[in-house]
């Protein structure tokens, strides 16, 4: 083939095949996937490929890129924290997103009072990479006291992310952290939270290594299946 251009080849095969081992990997460790999408800016072909491969979300860092993925039967997870002005639309094109702050997830409560939906929060615990999450165990349990009062949203689990901002590496130390995070969370409120959302690509290697904490349900994974 001549190129007149600079041309990005992706062979969807591959997509499809690196998101069934990792999905393989994961789903017998008791870990569903969620398939990182913001690295293709979301394309629907491309996410197809990963549809296909078996992961359980859909997950992305930009509303826009959800929006390509509308046509998805599968549930939507924005990955970075909302902006208050964009609570309506967060409600509007995701059914989950990761959360830190109160003062968002009133917004997103009302958004989604206002659109008759509920919308679902994953609560994130900061274990020392500084990018984003609540750093203190009693600000995590007065979000909680908060959430738990709004009518338009649904606490569904507490998630963590690491090897971004600081470069801290998830271990079966720090992860085991967030497990009793969420056990403490459960028996103060008595609720059970069905997500433990465990991190990115750098956590796999820990199922590798057979040291991935019991508890540990989700994974969401970008980097992993785009570059094998
Ligand atoms: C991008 C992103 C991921 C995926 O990271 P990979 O290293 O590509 O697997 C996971 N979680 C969050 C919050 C992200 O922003």
């Amino acid at each position: 083939m001549i190129m007149s251009y600079p041309q990005l080849e992706i062979s969807l095969d591959k997509i499809t095949h690196n998101t069934q081992v990792v999905v393989g990997i994961c789903n017998r460790q008791g870990i569903r996937v969620a398939g990182v999408t913001k690295v293709f800016c979301g394309h629907p072909e491309i996410a197809r490929a990963m549809v296909d491969g078996g992961i359980d979300f859909l997950a992305d860092s930009r509303l826009e890129n959800l929006k390509k993925l509308r046509e998805f039967p599968l549930p939507k997870m924005l990955l970075r924290l909302p902006m208050i002005s964009q609570a309506k639309a967060v409600v509007e094109w995701a059914d989950i997103s990761l959360n830190s702050e109160i003062e968002t997830i009133i917004a997103l409560s009302e958004a989604a009072i206002a659109q008759r939906k509920s919308h679902e929060i994953i609560l994130m615990f900061d274990l020392g990479d500084l990018r984003e999450g609540i750093f203190y165990e009693k600000e995590l349990f007065r979000t909680v006291e908060q959430l738990l009062q709004l009518k338009g949203v649904i606490l569904i689990g507490i998630g963590t992310n690491m090897t971004c901002f600081g470069g801290v590496i998830p271990t079966p130390k720090n992860l085991s952290r967030l497990l009793r995070q969420k056990r403490a969370i459960e028996s103060r409120f008595d609720l059970h939270l069905e997500v433990v959302s465990g991190g990115n690509s750098s956590a796999l290697y820990l199922i590798e290594e057979g040291s991935m904490p019991d508890g540990i349900n989700q994974l969401r994974l970008g980097e992993s299946i785009v570059l094998g």
